[in-house]
């Protein structure tokens, strides 16, 4: 089971399900929190806000109001206000379990959940992220038509052909925060053009494993900031990456 797993994502990575140039004329960057703690928005907003810079919170619908395993996560007014200061509520499934875990029926009825928690918020979605970044042939194939673009947690900057169902990204989590991954990505963009897509979870001076501390946050988005490259939530940033 576990070697078909492997092999199933393996898989889905090799077959670009919307396959798109990206411009090599500029670069831009998106920062997105997944799930979402509600630290990520009363911990990690005022950085974004201090830098000027919008984001995209990934947001699951069964998170809503809730405290598990001692994290808090977001509730109804957070959506609100974090939509009130301009940044991009996408969407991240209802029940945030991996999608080749959901037999098609099932895929489905999340999908549907999901996308009914979040329309006060935002009528449709536009951007989605696939909970754990797991991936299969068919999950991708279901979702692609559903979304503008839709990101997994594959290491990696976007950049000449991209597949826009299987974005990758660098990760802004405590476990495997690195200044060296955060630099080498932007120099990578920096003169070439591409789209680097930056990842996390909660945002505390004491981050779980998946999450950061407001302080390196702020030093990678200042970083990226210096490089001349600027952000944008992933709806926009598509445009950019798109653009000629
Ligand atoms: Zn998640």
């Amino acid at each position: 089971m576990k070697i078909a797993r492997r092999l199933s994502s393996l898989m889905a990575r090799k077959l670009p399900v919307r396959p798109a140039r990206l411009t090599r004329a500029r670069a831009v960057a998106s920062i997105t929190f997944d799930d979402f703690p509600k630290s990520a928005w009363t911990a990690g907003g005022p950085v974004l806000a201090r830098h000027d810079v919008r984001g995209t919170y990934y947001t699951a619908g069964g998170f809503c109001g809730r405290t598990m395993d001692a994290i808090t996560y977001y509730d109804a007014a957070d959506l609100s206000a974090l939509l009130a200061a301009g940044h991009e509520i996408g969407c991240h499934g209802y029940s945030h379990q991996p999608t080749p875990d959901l037999a098609s029926v099932a895929l489905a009825e999340d999908a549907r959940r999901n996308a009914d928690f979040l329309r006060p918020f935002v009528g449709q979605a536009v951007s989605y992220a696939f909970p754990f970044g797991a991936v299969s042939p068919r999950t991708k194939r279901f979702y692609a038509p559903r979304f503008a673009s839709l990101r997994g947690v594959h290491p990696g900057v976007n950049q000449g052909r991209a597949d826009l169902a299987q974005l990758s990204t660098i990760s802004l989590e405590e476990r495997c925060f690195s200044e060296q991954v955060v630099d080498a990505a932007i120099a990578a963009v920096k003169d070439k053009g591409g789209w680097l897509v930056f990842h996390t979870h909660d945002v505390s001076d004491a981050p779980t494993p998946y999450g950061i501390t407001p302080q390196k946050l702020d030093w990678a988005i200042g970083r990226v900031k210096a490089a001349g490259i600027g952000f944008a939530p992933m709806r926009e940033a598509l445009d950019v990456a798109l653009s000629a």
